[in-house]
């Protein structure tokens, strides 16, 4: 069993599909609501406590979500349409939701942001690439794959390796294989279901020196016109695909770099036209200082849990303003730099949970951090227990006083 954690806990009842209920410009914001998948809500549980990886939220008061959610799939088309019947505003912190239906309820009305046809055309990362393409947005050479033998003659015009990923349903790189070669070409397209009809598509490599991301956060004015927001940016190392750690500012990219990284996510983000809520923006900077973006996320993100503690306004409450219509609140760092790390599920025995919660018992011992354990049922290897975010006076002491953690994130094995 999970020992009973000693800090902040945050109850997680799995990704739900949130629906806030408020109302705009300066309305009280009373009740929020969500689908959860399973039973596991808490009689007192609060959308701060089931909603997010670890938000906190201070436009929200304590609310009462029990006698609000509705219990299913977020999949479940009568569920979304259920619940869009108890709120006055839909949103959703994860993705990977039924979009027909939310454009359905839309079309009558009902209030929903991100607009659907943004979580739409996002959940296919195919068409994500073409929408932004079509914007200007520099992003590294895809093209659409139908056949095994598509990816012979797009390998001879990208050349190897390239990356192979799924259009629907990816996260922490789940989605995707790398081709090393023409002949890895046919385990790449079975490992990812190809065969079995599986949708795909392929991207040149992009021999990226670093990973940088952006939160942009986009709302309205006074006079109700869209307004845009945007945190510093993040350099995000990924373990296996899967994000290890963020660093704010990053070390070794110039101003000028950070503002086109800036730029790149901002203009993508407009190329949503009326859409509002936070979107996390995921980009390669390459060697010769030009930055493409990789993808896209239309919600509360990863590479945004250090607004928690580095920032004037944190992204989920920023994502709240954006999607009611508030003001929106201040993105920069209020410290000289920041560094998350995340915590990954070890295995489920005792032993194996024990050594999860290392590094959130070393982090125990340093100043200024800030630990995150979500509560989740079990502890499955590679699942994202938690976070640890360390701020510091500049990016270098960030880095070092979350050295011991990183240390102990990587256990006996280092
Ligand atoms: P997330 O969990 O962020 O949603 P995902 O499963 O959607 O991830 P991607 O973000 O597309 O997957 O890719 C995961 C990682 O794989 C990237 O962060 C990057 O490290 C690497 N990667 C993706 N595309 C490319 C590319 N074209 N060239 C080189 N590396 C890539
Ligand atoms: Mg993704
Ligand atoms: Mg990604």
């Amino acid at each position: 069993d999970m020992p009973p954690p000693r800090f902040e806990t945050i109850r997680r009842a799995g990704k739900c599909f949130l629906a806030a209920s408020g109302r705009e410009w300066g309305g009280q914001v009373r009740d929020l609501s969500l689908i959860v998948p399973g039973e596991n809500v808490r009689a007192r549980s609060t959308w701060r406590e089931v909603s997010c990886w670890t938000g906190f939220c201070h436009c929200v008061k304590t609310c009462k979500v029990a006698e609000m959610s509705v219990k299913g799939s977020f999949q479940d088309a009568d569920k979304v349409r259920e619940l869009a019947k108890k709120c006055d505003i839909l949103t959703l912190e994860v993705e990977h939701v039924n979009a027909e239906v939310l454009e359905e309820l839309h079309q009558q009305g009902v209030p929903i942001q991100p607009l659907p046809f943004v979580v739409k055309l996002i959940q296919d990362k195919y068409v994500q690439k073409v929408h932004l393409q079509k914007h200007g947005v520099p992003l590294p050479d895809f093209e659409k794959v139908e056949t095994e033998a598509d990816l012979h003659s797009i390998g001879e015009k990208f050349g190897y390796p390239m990356m192979l990923k799924s259009r629907y349903g990816a996260y922490d790189g789940k989605g995707n294989a790398v081709v090393p070669n023409a002949q890895g070409i046919t385990a790449a397209f079975e490992k990812l279901g190809g065969k079995a009809g599986k949708k795909l598509y392929v991207e040149k490599w992009a021999p990226f020196k670093m990973e940088l991301a952006v939160m942009v956060a986009r709302g309205v004015d006074e006079t109700m016109n869209v307004t845009m927001r945007t945190y510093p940016v993040v350099h995000t190392v990924q373990r296996d695909s899967v994000c290890f750690t963020c660093l704010t500012p990053p070390v070794g990219v110039t101003q000028k770099q950070q503002e086109l990284a800036q730029k790149i996510a901002t203009d993508a983000i407009k190329s949503f036209g009326d859409a509002r809520g936070i979107f996390g923006v995921e980009m390669f900077l390459l060697e010769d200082g030009s930055v493409l973006l990789n993808e896209i996320a239309p919600r509360p993100h990863n590479t945004g849990h250090y607004t928690m503690e580095a920032c004037g306004v944190d992204q989920f409450e920023q994502h709240l303003r954006c999607v009611l219509g508030l003001p929106l609140g201040d993105c920069q760092l209020r410290v000289g730099g920041a560094m998350m790390v995340n915590i990954l599920g070890q295995g489920e025995t005792p032993e194996m949970v024990t050594k999860t919660m290392a590094p959130l018992r070393r982090a125990l011992l340093v100043p200024d951090a800030g630990i995150h354990w979500y509560g989740k049922d079990g502890c499955a290897k590679g699942r994202k227990m938690g976070h640890i975010t360390v701020t510091g006076f500049t990016p270098a002491s960030a880095l070092e006083e979350i050295r011991p953690v990183l240390v102990a994130v990587d256990g006996d094995d280092a």
